[in-house]
């Protein structure tokens, strides 16, 4: 008996502060939101690395602009959301479905998560304790509701918040100083949340990714996670942005405040 080839996620920077998700296995790639073409086959040159699927996670052109150019160089099936009119999917996907990839080898369940965009998926590998969620759920914050509601994306973010806590979170952006910017104020007194503050602002200045981050990680410090915790409520309430503790209130009202912060 053979061992299957280990697994390895790696970032491929694009545009100001997006990442693209290559999985591979040193010989076989699959790609996530390939917003852009050129990375992507000079990561896959460098590396040895043969294109064998494209998962999309939703229609934003940052995510899946390069799929026409890729699909010109490689003969490969296109996963995305059902939901969506991407041009280029060839395997639409509904909630619960599983993606079998044979190499390389890897099991994706599909998450329905609407808010940001209306057919928004996002994918898990359980063995591996790996979530793609695009511009659902970042490190620290979440994505701006542009054709969903407050309720769909609480639910949405319900569903990630649920898997185990040392789920890797292989978001889209990278959004997390910024985001977390506004967490601190939106909760001032979370330790927790200072001390991410304080390592991500030390990670920046150095130049580094501060993504992946984890599920449990999301849970202790992410505002859009905890818009029902007493603390938050507090804020909102001292701030004059809610009148009660309605929760999809509380989380329209953190958006919102989000959306204008600076
Ligand atoms: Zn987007
Ligand atoms: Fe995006």
């Amino acid at each position: 008996m053979s061992t299957p080839p280990s697994l390895q996620v790696t970032a491929i920077p694009a545009f100001a502060d997006n990442y693209l998700w290559l999985i591979h296995d040193q010989q076989h790639a699959a790609v996530v939101d390939p917003g852009d073409a050129a990375p992507i086959e000079d990561a896959l040159r460098s590396r040895g690395l043969k294109l064998t699927a494209i998962l999309l996670t939703h229609h934003h052109a940052d995510h899946a602009g390069g799929v026409a150019e890729l699909l010109s160089n490689w003969s490969v099936p296109v996963f995305g959301p059902a939901g969506e009119k991407i041009p280029g999917i060839s395997r639409p996907l509904h909630e619960d479905d599983v993606v079998d990839l044979p190499s390389p080898a890897l099991r994706l369940k599909v998450l329905d998560v609407p808010g940001h965009t209306a057919g928004h998926i996002a994918y898990v590998a359980d063995a591996q304790n790996w979530l793609f969620c695009g511009d659902t759920l970042f490190a620290g914050g979440c994505g701006r509701l542009f054709e969903g509601t407050p309720g769909q994306m609480t639910q949405s973010l319900a569903k990630l918040a649920a898997l185990p806590d040392d789920t890797l979170v292989y978001c889209a952006h990278e959004y997390t100083l910024s985001n977390l910017r506004f967490a601190v104020a939106a909760e001032p007194d979370n330790a927790d949340l200072a001390a991410r503050f304080a390592q991500v602002e030390q990670q920046r200045a150095r130049g580094e990714s501060t993504v992946p981050s984890t599920i449990g990680l999301e849970k202790r410090t992410n505002p859009f996670l905890r818009y029902r915790e007493p603390s938050v409520l507090r804020t909102l309430r001292a701030t004059g942005r809610v009148a009660n503790d309605d929760p999809i209130a509380s989380f329209a009202a953190l958006r919102e405040w989000k959306n204008g912060f600076r």
